[in-house]
């Protein structure tokens, strides 16, 4: 048996904490002990810093990205009898919020940058389709322009799943404003996470904001007066606090995100077995943030080997939303078949990337990839 010299796990997540956390016991300590826990000022600030972060109108703190969603698909006036189109190579989040809309979630195919089709969503329009929900995956963005050209042409609405791309950009543009309303996610582990769940909706649209500032909570207007059916979904204040600091410390973790990206694609680009991202800055229109360094094999038989090979040395990979489509699991009973995305999805995987991993962690794991394909060093 070969010695394993060293464990990188695929997220750790007591590193969120652990990397701030002098600055984060203080907050913690300031707002439980003022009892300041529901919808108190932190929640206001942190709206506020993240819609100019964002170049945004407005911000709403929700409960976690998935009702951010729901709230911001209702609010666009979506509902039952029409079809919403979204990407399956997603998590089943995007097509839940449009199920739970009462509009059917109609999947399609991701094209080789693993992002939205377009083509694919020209062939999935029919008489009844009212929106589409492309997801801006692994930190990147969509080519916004023609799915853009594409909502004009057929009158639809654009609601964007952004949980994975806070800070991503297109043209200098951040991933989430350029529909009508977008969703982010605080979950941990993602590029901004909270401790447990978060989320944002986010909107240049005066009319849907004040819906969503509505149905966030309970319906209830200002004064306390229910207006409308709503429900609980409100970011906590706790959370609210964390994330304003988090959100102070973005260009740090991004640029650490990208440094890594780019250790990957210098160390592994020769590597003719493997499929990566495109490197930090290969496209001057796309700022990529790196949520995921999403790669792939080439055939999908190669997948375990490799998979297995550094799960033996210590190095911890993930199949991401479990390995499947959203229109692969038979639960969901969408009954699509996508060729493409279904090859994809059997050849890709994701090796750790966020910033608890030291320079040593990533030439550990470019070390042993390069070893079990038997390239040099
Ligand atoms: C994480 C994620 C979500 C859901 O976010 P929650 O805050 O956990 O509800 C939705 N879509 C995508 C693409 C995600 O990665």
């Amino acid at each position: 048996m070969k010695k394993i010299t060293k464990s990188v796990p695929f997220f750790d997540y007591k590193h969120i904490f652990g990397q701030y956390s002098v600055e984060l016991t203080e907050i913690i300590l300031d707002i439980s002990s003022r009892g300041a826990f529901i919808m108190q000022d932190e929640v206001k600030h942190f709206e506020e810093n993240l819609s100019s972060f964002l170049g945004a109108k407005h911000s709403l703190g929700v409960g976690n990205c998935t009702d951010g969603l729901l709230l911001a698909i209702k609010a666009a006036g979506i509902g039952s009898g029409d079809e919403v189109i979204f990407s399956s190579h997603t998590f089943v989040a995007t097509a839940s919020a449009i199920y739970h809309s009462g509009a059917r979630p109609v999947p399609v195919e991701c094209g080789p940058d693993h992002l939205i089709d377009v083509k694919s969503i020209e062939a999935a329009i029919t008489s009844k389709t009212k929106a589409i929900i492309p997801t801006q995956l692994n930190g990147q963005v969509c080519d916004m322009e023609d799915i853009i050209k594409l909502c004009i042409k057929y009158s639809l609405i654009l609601i964007e799943d952004a949980a994975q791309s806070l800070g991503a950009k297109y043209k200098d543009k951040s991933a989430g404003t350029f529909g009508v309303a977008s969703a982010y996610s605080f979950y941990p582990a993602k590029v901004v996470g909270c401790f447990g769940d978060g989320g944002a909706v986010v909107t240049n649209d005066d009319d849907i904001y004040n819906k969503v500032f509505l149905t966030r909570d309970h319906g209830r207007a200002k004064i306390g007066e229910v207006v409308t059916w709503g429900m609980n979904s409100r970011l906590d204040n706790l959370q609210a606090a964390i994330l304003d600091f988090k959100l102070s410390k973005y260009n740090l973790d991004i640029d650490r995100r990208r440094e890594i990206a780019s250790l990957y694609n210098n160390g592994l680009n020769d590597v003719k077995e493997l499929k990566l991202p495109q490197a930090p800055n290969a496209n001057p229109d796309k700022f990529e943030i790196f949520q995921n360094y999403e790669i792939e094999v080439v055939h999908a038989s190669e997948r375990d080997g490799i998979r297995t090979h550094l799960y033996k040395q210590g190095i911890g990979t993930i199949l991401q939303w479990g390995g499947k489509a959203v229109h692969e699991f038979e639960g969901l009973a969408l009954k699509y078949s996508l060729p493409f995305t279904e090859d994809l999805m059997r050849r890709c995987f994701l090796l750790p990337m966020n910033t608890s991993l030291s320079n040593d962690d990533v030439n550990y794991i470019i070390e042993a990839i390069r070893k079990y394909y038997n390239y040099g060093n």
